[in-house]
């Protein structure tokens, strides 16, 4: 499979001319160029044009010089930008004039100077390369089903990488010296190996065992593949070791197995997600669009979110809730075998495996083996092993694809994205920002680039701030830079806000949680200036006494004004955490202001005591705080419906009440805003009397679910529109963890658009929490420079 070129030496341009008839340029090229084959792909695009010159690393990135005629010379950056690697990002190119060099023999890739502060970035993990895939498949190849093949075009980076420059010794391939072969492969320019750090074969690379529960191995290398999948066909649960941590896996058409992953891993409804081998098993499962294939098969292969049709051969409890499935294909090689040999394996009707991350809920994914063993023990069956460490963990990231728009929705930002920059509109100090509570992400930022780091997890006990501690270092040592000021969430007891203060001589500053999402949203689109920003999300510490998340909040990220215009109106969480988890405690909240005290409500049977309980204490207004947040609402609707007593895992009854639309019904409930004092109120009461009344009549839950999201759409609108007119302003953020929620994803935009206003959503970060690290960063660069100013 090799590529060989027999015209390595015969294409040089003879020098028949003098020097002073030919140009020397010098390239210097900075972005993902290290790691990538970057350089051996200079190499053969020089030596095909007839160039000389040399190509090699120094601290401000690649640096090129080429000489030749000076019409092939001066079309030699075109030609690069053509036909650029897959994996090479280029952030800036620059062309200068060089001396031209007298009797230059050929073009060389000349040794890197190792300097300090290096500008090339690592680049993320990259799914198994075609060429790779197909010498994993092929009976008479050396790397014949071997589970670690990669090349400079794929492979792990980032989960092995401990320290830059990217070097072989600097990763956890660095106990693993090549045998002569690989060496020579990546020794030779023309090899796609060449340089490949990650290189390994059978023979000198990585290994994978099967281990039962004890540790001890059950078989060996290729037996140890073969003897997973069958124990897979056999309806056992697995922990499998991946790339950036482990999953737990099982036969996805099995409901046993699926019940039993649950029922162990303590994890009742949440969606699991299933890798299949192939896109044509892919389409089985669902309607695949264009844009959702390119995500399946392309170089970072994340977990896709893809509506199923028909009846599915997946078993139920697979995602109970939705039918939107999240689907991945293999993205290492050891994938491809365990998904070819489950295949042939298994007696079912669709080769499906669960592949869920080997965690326990709240904790971050396993990395070490031991941990794996100790940690997943009295889940997994067995567990398929190997011996090259996961330096760093990273979970499979989580996307969709919109309808209407066809731009990609992140969910969850993780492996194959993580660490390439979101670039910002502007040069700035380094800044950490520590991200919140919960889905964290912490971002450090460099110049004109914001590093996000993977999801990180919930910030609720010592192992995940253990796992922030670790990347809060890694990022800004593999970055070469150090934060001048931390900025953390509003409430002073998150972790993440000890773990600020407790950096010594470092500066910090808190930023509120939903401003801190309207600041993502601006430093995602490369927008200055002024802007009405939606926060519909969840809950957010306010500062004020009362829990945000509907806000209407007036942002301007050049004067760093912040003025709270409007919200929705407040409803109490009796209860306050114990509501989030029990959503009718906040249907109750609303049926209470609204006067209503008794009814035939759904909740009743199963909490008829409970009830009587949070009657009281609204009644005496006791340990129930007012919260203005719009994932609360979905959650009250959701319950009074009879969709969502109790949830079992973040956004369940909002997912239950998007899923029970039924969307051929065009009338909504109406949600008007009235002003009280300065602020916008929306009177989400009055919509809540309007479904208790459709409640009381009978009327289908399918039909109030769509009016409700109708409603909801079309208020927030008119209401963001009539502010942004007050105002005078032009454009209009979203962002929080409801847009989420496919019909406010679509129509908040195409509304807000239809009123004349400009409409910034986000592009590279999920809407939810996950985006919260960028906008305290990108806010706290512009606060510094306000201050030095
Ligand atoms: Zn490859
Ligand atoms: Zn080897
Ligand atoms: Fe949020």
């Amino acid at each position: 499979m090799t590529e060989k070129h027999d015209d390595m030496t015969t294409k040089n341009t003879p020098m028949d001319a003098g020097p002073r008839h030919l140009v020397r340029l010098r390239l210097t090229i900075t972005g993902q160029v290290q790691g990538v084959g970057f350089r051996p792909f200079v190499y053969r695009t020089a030596r095909e044009a007839g160039l000389t010159g040399a190509v090699w690393n120094d601290p401000s990135g690649v640096v090129i010089e080429v000489q030749g005629p000076e019409h092939v010379a001066r079309n030699f950056p075109d030609l690069l930008l053509d036909r650029l690697p897959p994996l090479a990002r280029i952030t800036s190119l620059e062309v200068g004039e060089a001396e031209p060099v007298a009797r230059e023999e050929g073009f060389v890739i000349a040794t890197s100077s190792s300097g300090q502060g290096h500008s090339v970035l690592i680049s993320p993990e990259t799914a198994t390369c075609a060429d790779c895939v197909a010498e994993i498949m092929d009976p008479c190849d050396r790397r014949h089903r071997y589970p670690f093949t990669n090349c400079t075009n794929c492979g792990p980076r980032y989960t092995i990488t401990r320290r830059i420059p990217y070097d072989r010794d600097k990763t956890s391939m660095a106990c693993f010296p090549m045998c002569p072969a690989c060496q020579a492969e990546y020794d030779d320019p023309m090899d796609r190996r060449f340089h490949a750090q990650p290189n390994a074969c059978p023979r000198c690379g990585p290994r994978v065992w099967l281990a039962g529960q004890k540790g001890d191995v059950l078989a060996r290398n290729d037996d140890a593949l073969l003897e997973t999948a069958n124990l897979l066909a056999r309806g056992a649960v697995l922990a499998v070791k991946g790339l950036g941590g482990f999953h737990l896996a099982c036969d996805a058409g099995d409901p046993e197995a699926v019940d039993a992953l649950r029922s162990r891993k303590n994890r009742r409804d949440k969606p699991l997600a299933v890798m299949v081998p192939d896109l044509r098993t892919a389409r089985r499962l669902a309607r695949v669009s264009r844009a959702e294939a390119e995500l399946l098969t392309g170089h970072v292969r994340p977990i896709v979110l893809l509506k199923a049709e028909g009846d599915s051969p997946l078993a139920p409890a697979v995602a109970p809730d939705t039918d939107y499935i999240g689907v991945m294909l293999p993205y290492t090689p050891l994938h491809h075998v365990l998904l070819a040999d489950f295949a042939r394996a298994a007696s079912g009707e669709i080769p499906a495996l669960v592949m869920t991350s080997g965690n326990l809920s709240a904790d971050p994914i396993c990395l070490g083996n031991r941990e794996a063993l100790d940690r997943l023990s009295g889940i997994a069956d067995a567990w398929l092993l190997h011996d090259r460490d996961i330096l760093i963990r990273t979970d499979d990231s989580v996307v969709r694809v919109l309808p209407e728009t066809g731009r990609t929705q992140f969910l969850r930002r993780a492996r194959g994205y993580t660490p390439s920059p979101v670039f910002l509109a502007q040069d700035g100090p380094c800044v950490l920002g520590t991200g919140p509570e919960l889905k964290n992400t912490l971002c450090v930022t460099k110049k004109d680039q914001a590093f996000v780091s993977q999801h990180i997890g919930d910030m609720e006990n010592p192992a995940t701030l253990g796992f922030f501690a670790e990347i809060a270092a890694h990022l800004p040592m593999i970055l070469e830079t150090g934060p001048q000021l931390v900025v953390h969430d509003l409430h002073p007891d998150y972790l993440t806000t000890r773990w600020a203060g407790s950096q010594a001589n470092l500066p910090t500053k808190a930023l509120q949680h939903h401003f801190a999402h309207i600041h993502a949203v601006l430093a995602e689109n490369r927008h200055l200036g002024p802007v009405l920003g939606l926060a519909l999300d969840g809950t957010g510490y306010g500062g004020d006494g009362t829990i945000w998340g509907g806000e209407f909040l007036v942002v301007d990220n050049q004067t760093l004004e912040h003025d709270r215009a409007g919200h929705l109106a407040h409803v109490r969480l009796p209860g306050g955490e114990a509501a989030i988890r029990e959503p009718w405690r906040i249907a109750q909240a609303f049926l209470h202001d609204l006067g209503i005290r008794n009814g035939p409500w759904p909740w009743l049977e199963d909490f008829g005591q409970a009830s009587r309980v949070v009657s009281q204490m609204l009644d005496k207004g006791i340990n129930s705080p007012p919260t203005s947040s719009c994932g609360r609402l979905f959650d009250a609707v959701a319950a009074m419906l009879g969709l969502a007593d109790t949830i079992t895992y973040e956004g369940q009854a909002a997912i239950r009440l998007e899923h029970a639309q039924d969307t051929s019904v065009t009338d909504a409930y109406p949600l008007k805003s009235r002003k009280a004092g300065p602020m916008l109120v929306a009177d989400t009461h009055e919509l809540f009397a309007m479904i208790h009344g459709d409640v009381l009549n009978n009327v289908p839950a399918r039909t109030i679910a769509r009016r409700f999201h109708l409603g909801l759409a079309r208020g927030l609108a008119e209401a963001a529109a009539g502010l942004a007119a007050d105002r005078g302003l032009a454009t209009v953020a979203l962002s929080g963890g409801c847009l989420l929620n496919l019909t406010l994803a679509t129509e908040l935009p195409r509304l807000l658009g239809k009123a004349g206003l400009n409409v910034l959503t986000h592009r590279h970060l999920p809407p939810g929490d996950g985006c919260i690290s960028l906008g305290q960063a990108a806010w706290g660069r512009r606060f510094l420079a306000a201050h030095r100013a």
